[in-house]
């Protein structure tokens, strides 16, 4: 199976696969009008042109330059279309292929004291580059042009044609100032138009921690107001993408980029951790009894519940169905267990789904509390939590339990029979 294009390789497939229409539609003109003008006559090859290649020959090389352009513009697109990705390679070898075609034409129709009009068409396609395919590029364009110019008018020098280099380069002077000072003014558009794409592709993924750096763009524009508007609703996005609407805690998604993010932490600051699993006990029963409804308040209310029993601190997140857990940052064992008390005295002591039932409804708990080495503790951490939630379930609910080396003894003892299976 083909592996999946680079997103800057799909963009610029797309691109070229566009542009390419065009540029077959203008060289389709192009050579109509060509072809017209030269049979009526009115089309003459320039001085120089006449000279060095000859009037039948220029024709032929016209028509083979025509046809090589149009089948490599042909060709580039149906390998884009099949591929879905263009590299640097093809952006540049369709753009040095108009270059080729302008200067061509130039020197080929215009007297050398019309060559600049050459320069005027390829600032044309300089912009394109420039806006299309990035910064580098239309640099490098930029020696191209220059270099073509250069060429043309020493071709027509050596053709005893009557060239003053000083015109020459003041001109191209004129041409590179300019197009350099374009550039500049459009900032590094192409780039920053990457950042923001990599900014969106983050936040599609539900990470919203880069905003855009409005402030690195000197000269704002329309990308420092897209950038901007993102940052506005960024806070926003971020708490509808990773919010659990019915418990209002953190959902899977949201807990887990707080999870990595705070193991990171605590693994830089050599801190303890702490996490608490949280499941209600018998809960089905509660759907059973009181519907559906009143089950999915009694949820809404439990994360309620366990926010407010949190710190600031603590990330509180709804993991499952009727499932929840609590990140203790800069939590010692004793500290997670407090709180793990607090919350089941906190279920114990209220009643849930008022005013249309009357629920009393008790939690298990399972807590775990480490150093962090590093993020690699995640997976484990979390399983301990669970087997230290269903030794709680398993000891007979309403309880928390802390994980130990020796409840993994237990747990493993459970597997000879000795324990009823957990339930996972
Ligand atoms: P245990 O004490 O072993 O945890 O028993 P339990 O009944 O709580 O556990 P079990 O896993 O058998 O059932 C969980 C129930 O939670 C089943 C499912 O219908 C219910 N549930 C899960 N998500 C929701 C929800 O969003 N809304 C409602 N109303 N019920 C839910
Ligand atoms: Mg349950
Ligand atoms: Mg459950």
């Amino acid at each position: 199976m083909p592996s999946e294009p680079l997103r800057t390789d799909a963009a610029n497939a797309d691109i070229l696969v566009w542009q390419t229409g065009y540029r077959l539609l203008l060289a389709l003109v192009a050579g109509i009008i060509a072809v017209g003008l030269r049979s009526a006559g009115v089309l003459t090859l320039s001085s120089v042109a006449f000279v060095t290649v000859g009037p039948d020959a220029a024709d032929r090389v016209l028509g083979v330059v025509a046809v090589a352009y149009v089948a490599l513009a042909l060709g580039i697109r149906a390998l884009i279309q099949r591929t879905r990705a263009a590299g640097r390679t093809l952006s540049t070898l369709m753009v040095l292929a108009d270059l080729v075609v302008v200067f061509l034409l130039v020197f080929l129709l215009a007297e050398p004291n019309d060559y600049h009009r050459g320069l005027l068409l390829a600032l044309f396609s300089l912009q394109l580059t420039h806006v299309y395919f990035g910064r580098a590029p239309a640099l490098l364009m930029l020696a191209a042009i220059a270099a073509a110019f250069l060429l043309i008018n020493d071709i027509a020098q050596r053709y005893s044609s009557v060239v003053s280099w000083r015109e020459v380069l003041t001109t191209l002077g004129f041409f590179g100032a300019g197009s350099l000072l374009v550039l500049r003014v459009q900032g590094n558009l192409h780039e920053r138009l990457g950042t923001l794409v990599s900014i969106f592709e983050r936040a599609e993924e539900g990470d919203f921690t880069n905003a855009y750096d409005v402030s690195a763009d000197t000269s704002p524009d329309a990308i420092t107001t897209v950038g901007r508007a993102y940052n506005r609703m960024r806070t926003q996005l971020a708490s509808i993408v990773q919010t659990d609407p019915l418990s209002g805690c953190f959902n899977r998604r949201g807990f887990e980029q707080q999870y990595r993010r705070e193991l990171a932490r605590a693994a830089r600051s050599q801190t303890d951790v702490a996490l608490i699993a949280i499941d209600l006990d018998f809960f089905k029963q509660v759907n059973d009894t009181y519907g559906h409804l009143v089950g999915d308040q009694v949820i809404a209310e439990a994360g309620e519940l366990l926010r407010a029993n949190a710190r600031t601190d603590d990330v509180v997140a709804r993991t499952g169905g009727e499932e929840f857990m609590i990140l203790a940052p800069n939590s010692s064992a004793a500290g997670a267990q407090h709180l793990a008390l607090r919350v089941l005295e906190s279920f114990r002591r209220r009643t849930f789904g008022e005013p249309k039932a009357k629920v009393s409804i008790t939690v298990s708990v399972g807590v775990v509390s480490d150093s962090v080495p590093d993020e690699s503790i995640a997976e484990a951490l979390r399983a301990r939590a669970d087997e230290a939630l269903y030794a709680a379930k398993r000891s007979g609910r309403n309880r928390a339990v802390l994980w130990s080396h020796g409840l993994d003894a237990l747990r493993l003892g459970q597997t000879s029979g000795e324990y009823p299976p957990i339930k996972r």
